[in-house]
Parts: structure tokens; sequence; C-alpha cells
């Protein structure tokens, strides 16, 4: 009926094997030491923020110490510092830090989403599991997509899961295929001629903010455009 109906349904979600394994035994014997006294979340990740966005973030999947702990996207690890930071910056989050689900944090006119909504083994969802959870990105852009004017890739992982949800709606995608890039910008347009951009921004793990790969600057000059 609409995302909190679809949240409902995603949280309980079983249909991957390998990851429905990790992220339980993450949750039960898997604790990160600093976190053994806290209870963990251990189910896949729901969309968070605003039920009717113009923006639709689509990040990678949960951490497994992060969202599989705290079960709301980008919270309690260092990637939410770096996103709700940016968003906190560009007006669309109350709040610049994200450390339980319950820390008042709310979101105005974007939503967060994953392209894989459980926590993967290395960070690294096999290609059939990108495939299947395809499906509740296929629910979410639906439930959406009347008010949406662009949505951000975080990682290449996620700019190929909207761009293979557009296409199974029936959005008309450009060709050949828009190859990610961080600032990369592409037009897609819904089955009633409605144009959604789509930008793509390097992933905000640590793997890139650490590295210099991924500045406050360069996040913030492609959230400016959203
Ligand atoms: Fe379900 Fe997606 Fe988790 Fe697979 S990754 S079990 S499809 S929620």
């Amino acid at each position: 009926r609409d995302v909190a109906d679809l949240d409902a349904h995603v949280s309980v979600c079983r249909a991957c094997p390998r990851l429905v394994a990790w992220r339980e035994s993450v949750a039960t014997t898997g604790r990160r030491a600093s976190f053994a006294d806290q209870p963990y979340w251990g189910r896949p990740g729901p969309g968070f923020g605003d039920a009717r966005p113009q923006v639709l973030v689509v990040g990678l999947a949960p951490a497994a110490n992060g969202t599989n702990r705290t079960g709301r996207l980008f919270t309690g690890d260092r990637s939410g510092d770096w996103i709700y930071a940016a968003l906190h910056r560009a007006g669309y989050a109350s709040q610049p830090e994200s450390w339980a689900a319950g820390d008042g944090l709310t979101l105005t006119g974007i939503r967060i989403v994953s392209a894989v909504r459980c926590a993967p083994p290395a960070n690294r969802p096999t290609p059939d599991e990108r495939r299947t959870c395809g499906q509740w990105l296929d629910r979410e852009i639906t439930f959406v997509a009347p008010g949406l004017r662009s949505m951000l890739a975080l990682g290449s992982i996620g700019w190929d899961a909207a761009l293979a949800a557009a296409r199974r709606l029936g959005w008309t995608v450009p060709r050949p295929k828009p190859r990610f890039g961080h600032g990369v910008e592409t037009e897609l347009r819904t089955p009633e001629g409605r144009p959604v951009r789509l930008l793509g921004s390097y992933h905000v793990s640590q793997q890139n903010t650490f590295t210099g790969k991924l500045t406050e600057e360069m996040l913030d000059a492609v959230i400016a455009r959203l």
C-alpha cells in the first residue's frame, strides 16, 4: 500500500539464504567486541526518511555492525557520519549525526534505501543476491515515483541497481548504459515521460573517505545538484 507497509514486509524477508545466515550470525555470535552488550537488529534494513521524497538515495548494503545492529540505514557507523553530516549541511537532515534508531533524526524531502538490504560478508553481495533484492527497490521506486525529482547512487552497485530497477519498471534509460563515476549524471524517464535525474557519487565508505578519494566538498557538490 505504501512505504510503511513495504518496510514491514522487507524487514522479515529471508529470500537470500547466505545473507540471512550472515546477518543472523553477526547478530548473535559475531558481534564486534565494543558492541557485545548491545541488542542487534539482525534483519534487513528497511528504507528510511521521507515517505514522499523528491530525492531517493540508493546505497550499497547495510554494514554488519552498523545497520545490522541499529536497524536503520547508515546508522551507527562511519559511513553514516559522512552521509548524514552532508545531508544536514544541505538541509535534508534534522541533525548531522545518526547513532541509534531512536536518536530523533528525521529527513525531509529525501529517502534512503540500499541496493541490497541485508549485510553481506565483506560488503560484497553476489549478482544473484543483487537481482533478488531488486524486487524491493522496484516497489520502493514505484511508491515514491510520483514526486521523485532525482536519485543519488552511492557507488557503482547503487548505480547499477537504480538503472536495473528503472528498466524493469519500464522507464526510459539511455543506451548504451551510462557508466558510473563521481559526479556523473544521466536522465531517466518514467513511463509517463517525466524526467528523473540519476546522479552518481563515490560511496561514503571508509575505503573512500579515509583515503581522500571522496572529500566532503566532493560529496556536497553532488548533493547540491539534487
Ligand atoms: Fe531479502 Fe534483500 Fe535480504 Fe535478500 S538481501 S534476504 S532479498 S531483504
